[in-house]
């Protein structure tokens, strides 16, 4: 039974969620003081905080049990990220739960502002009907030039795309595959972005580098016309320099949902009736309010459970569109790590993943980490999880080097290769890839080509290449009742192989009485549910 500990609010769907599982037991303690946490917390799997209790060194180091921390929100400046990776915690916010929100905020205020409907309705409000003074424009075969193309900035892409935009996005810290898949033309400079847009609109957080983005100096460089918003963080787009394009005509509309300074009752573009703006109210939505609670509760049940935690902070991030095509790829490669150590019992120095094909495409980051997960869980346990799992692969000697390449498994729309050498030198090769109905299938082991389903239980056999084995073997299995489900075998210059699927786990007495078969040079069980 895991123990969860709610410090701050949640909704109540989310904590009936929580009740509702019945491995866990929950304790809400809203408003906990630092003692009482520190006191109690060595107790608890899991801890779900908002922006309050300070998840640092001192409660990391007294949270003996403690396997996920829940963030119900973004922001995650109260807890202390490298040393919850170092205590080999997992930390997961919720910042998926506003991004459509987002997305639809930053749309609207385009489309508002660029059919004036804003002043339009205040217009007719006041009595008055006219048409003529309301003129605006279409986005259809327009350029929408999108500066950051990150969750919400992919969102609106593809959003965007269907209204028959023209897209370019400027992002340098993202692979050219991201301007791929959302049929973005990659802008090299920002200026390039600049002067191609027809429409603007901003998605980055607010760094240094953000700030004042579009400036006095850079203003000139947008097209006459241009139509700008920002749905992201107030001050993206310098307030003074947009209300100078706003009066010389540069800028037909702004449409802002965020603010230098918040809450404000004054601003320079609000004397433009082309200028709209909201008071922040991106993620001010039902569906946006109650996914915190949900989104916070499922990746703590996640994580308490040993499954993916999309959201987690101390991963790279990857969206939710990208994760459902590498989820397959996640189980695939922790499966396939799990093989090396049930038939090798030699140290490992260096582990080589290469990825081929459309799997190639994609941020692979989670996969690479359930990989090395699964290289280690059959000597780590439950040490390992695939928030630690590189850095302890990395401290135990073992080199790490992940390669996207030429695909060389042409009959596979995708494959995934190890390449696990270990301190003898010998290098083991074992490759999968996912089949029809995201199954998970080995294509090679150890140079042998194979193609079978994986399941849970499995023999992998060296065998004689002669007649009688393989009836040898469905005897011996038989006699310990154990129920072949398929079998596959591979044949290399003088070696053989078999690869076998069972319907039950396979005990020492059964591998000892099929290694006592003459034709049989060795033997290996291969539990990959470990
Ligand atoms: P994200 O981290 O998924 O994406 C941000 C993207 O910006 C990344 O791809 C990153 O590479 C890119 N980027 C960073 N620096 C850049 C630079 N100098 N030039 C170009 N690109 C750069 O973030 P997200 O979830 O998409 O959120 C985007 C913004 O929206 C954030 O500022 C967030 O705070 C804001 N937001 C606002 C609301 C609201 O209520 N209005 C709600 C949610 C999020």
């Amino acid at each position: 039974m895991y123990k969860v500990l709610v410090g701050e609010y949640i909704d109540d769907e989310a904590i009936a969620g929580l009740q509702e599982a019945r491995d866990v037991k929950v304790d809400v303690k809203v408003g906990i003081s630092r003692e009482e946490i520190l006191d109690i917390i060595g107790e608890y799997d899991a801890l779900i905080v908002r922006s309050v209790i300070k998840v640092d060194k001192e409660l990391l180091d007294k949270a003996k049990n403690l396997k996920i921390v829940g963030r119900a929100g973004n922001g995650t400046d109260n807890i202390n990220i490298p040393e919850a990776t170092a205590h080999g915690v997992i930390v997961a916010n919720t910042p998926d739960s506003n991004t459509v929100s987002a997305c639809e905020i930053a749309i609207g205020l385009m489309l508002a502002s660029a059919r004036n409907i804003v002043a339009a309705n205040n217009f007719i409000k006041s009595g008055k009907w006219e048409r003529e003074i309301f003129v605006g424009s279409e986005m259809f075969e327009k350029t929408l030039g999108i500066i950051g193309l990150g969750r919400i900035g992919g969102l609106v892409a593809t959003r965007m795309k269907a209204f028959g935009m023209k897209l370019v996005a400027y992002d340098p810290y993202i692979s050219d595959e991201r301007f791929k898949r959302y049929g973005c033309e990659k802008a090299k400079t920002l200026d390039e972005l600049l002067e191609k847009a027809d429409v603007i609109t901003i998605h980055t957080p607010k760094t240094k580098e953000t700030v004042d983005m579009i400036n006095a100096e850079n203003i000139h460089k947008l097209k006459d016309g241009v139509r700008l918003v920002n749905a992201a963080r107030g001050g993206l787009f310098n307030e003074e320099a947009v209300a100078e394009g706003l009066r010389s005509g540069k800028i037909a509309s702004f449409g802002y949902d965020v603010h230098t300074v918040e809450p404000r009752s004054e601003c320079i573009l609000y004397e433009f009736e082309n200028a709209i703006t909201t008071p922040h109210i991106g993620a001010t939505t039902y569906e946006a309010q109650r996914n915190v609670g949900t989104q916070v509760v499922k990746q703590v049940l996640n994580g308490l459970r040993g499954e993916i935690v999309e959201t987690a902070v101390n991963l790279p991030a990857i969206g939710r569109e990208e994760f459902l095509i590498v989820k397959p790829f996640i189980n695939l490669a922790e499966k396939l790590g799990k093989i090396y150590f049930q038939i090798e019992k030699t140290p490992i120095t260096n582990v080589v993943l290469n990825y081929y094909g459309e799997i190639a495409e994609q941020e692979t980051a989670l996969v690479d980490s359930t990989a090395i997960k699964g290289i280690l869980e059959p000597v780590l346990k439950e040490e390992v999880n695939y928030i630690n799992s590189k850095p302890l692969a990395e401290k135990r000697g073992i080199n790490i080097s992940i390669n996207k390449k030429e695909h060389k498994y042409k009959n596979y729309s995708s494959a995934i290769e190890f390449v696990i050498t270990n301190e003898e030198g010998k290098k083991i090769y074992v490759v999968g890839t996912i089949g029809m109905n995201n199954e998970e299938r080995i294509i090679s082991i150890k140079n042998h080509d194979v193609d079978m389903a994986i399941s849970d239980n499995m023999i992998y056999l060296g065998n004689e290449d002669v007649p009688g084995v393989i009836g040898a073997v469905g005897a011996t299995l038989g006699k310990e009742k154990i129920n072949i489900a398929t079998m596959n075998v591979g044949r290399r210059e003088n070696s053989a192989i078999m690869l076998l699927t069972v319907d039950s786990e396979v005990g020492r007495k059964s591998l000892k009485e099929l290694r006592g078969l003459s034709q049989i040079k060795w033997a290996h069980y291969l539990d990959l549910t470990i």
